[in-house]
């Protein structure tokens, strides 16, 4: 077991809540496939939690929500848009394209992680003819891949945008809740009355074990989805054991706690770390990951002492990821081992 890491939160385990919901769901059987009364308390809970009527699926994992998603939401000569640093774009192996026969994938630079308008509509209508794909979808990650945070008000003028050019809005929302902790503002605020068609909304990261939900806030987007879940091997036969987590996670808020856990201990870390010589951030710390550069000599000695972190991140660029799991002594340890005391 690693103790000493900052890689990223999945590194994590399950929190205590998901953990005992699978023992409860456990005991005796269930209907199969979806039919069992957690996954349809799971669906309930997002309706509730997101305060409005949307269709809830679960996938196993990120990579098939996003991919799935991006399919039902275009055609195969349609195109997604998307930040050149998005998980959709760097980390899938291809699966939005695979999984939409085609639809390809073009990048935008922005600052700190995020497209922003002038970027997407210059893409968006550099080409009008049928020789190029025509854009349909803009997807966003909700916190960033840097770390940052789409405001209200942000999400609204891409969705402003999104409206003007006929184009829908998809959310990898990876570490959603990461920035509806962070922003203290309700889930419907950063989703669907901020304009987003469907938001892929991660588990994993937040301390549960596996499974997302696939939230259609545009239920006729939804049309045939549960066909598409199952044809892609995304039906998981014992549904209960990824939905009953679900149910334990949003009960009292308690998702929210732990991801506000994790985001304060990046702003600690952030604070500290920023105070050591020869330790600079890139971008501001507002959610549960600190991005900085990091002279040399300071990352190889956290290195020697064990320390894993990703350094992907340009030049020298350093990502260091909090989870539920992290804790105050991994941070003062970490710090000083940075500092070489
Ligand atoms: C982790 C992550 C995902 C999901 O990845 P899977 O490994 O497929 O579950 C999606 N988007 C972002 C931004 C992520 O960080």
């Amino acid at each position: 077991m690693n103790k000493h890491c900052f890689a990223s939160d999945n590194y994590s385990g399950v929190t205590p809540e998901a953990w005992r919901a699978l023992e409860v769901a456990n005991a005796g059987v269930a209907d199969p496939y979806g039919d069992d009364e957690w996954t349809l308390k799971a669906a309930d809970k997002i309706r509730d939690v997101f305060e409005t009527d949307c269709e809830v699926f679960f996938a196993f994992n990120g990579t098939a929500s996003n991919a799935l998603a991006l399919a039902a939401m275009g055609q195969s000569f349609n195109s997604v848009l998307a930040h050149e640093l998005s998980h959709v774009e760097t980390s899938e192996c291809g699966a939005p394209e695979f999984f939409s026969n085609g639809s390809k994938l073009l990048t935008v630079k922005g600052f700190a992680g995020k497209v922003d308008v002038p970027g997407i509509e210059a893409l968006a209508t550099e080409r009008t003819d049928m020789h190029f794909p025509r854009p349909k979808v803009i997807s966003l990650t909700q916190c960033t891949e840097m770390g940052t945070i789409y405001t209200p008000d942000e999400l609204g003028q891409l969705r402003d945008l999104a409206n003007r050019l006929d184009m829908h809005l998809h959310m990898d929302g990876a570490r959603f809740v990461n920035a509806v902790a962070a922003m203290n503002l309700s889930p419907k605020e950063l989703s669907w009355e901020a304009g987003v068609d469907v938001l892929c909304l991660g588990g994993s990261k937040n301390g549960m074990a596996i499974g997302d939900a696939i939230v259609f806030f545009n239920k006729n987007l939804a049309k045939d989805f549960d066909y598409r879940c199952k044809q892609a091997g995304q039906l998981a036969s014992k549904m209960r054991y990824i939905s009953a987590p679900w149910v334990a996670m949003l009960e009292d808020e308690i998702w929210l706690k732990h991801a506000a856990h994790a985001n304060h201990c990046a702003q600690k870390l952030s604070t500290e770390l920023t105070q050591i010589e020869g330790i600079d951030l890139i971008v501001p710390t507002e959610a549960n990951g600190v991005f900085v550069n990091m002279r040399a000599d300071i990352a190889a000695r956290l290195r020697a002492k064990g320390w894993k972190f990703y350094d992907f991140i340009g030049e020298g660029g350093m990502r260091l990821m909090c989870s539920w799991a992290t804790t105050q002594d991994e941070i003062d340890v970490f710090c000083e081992d940075a500092r070489g005391e």
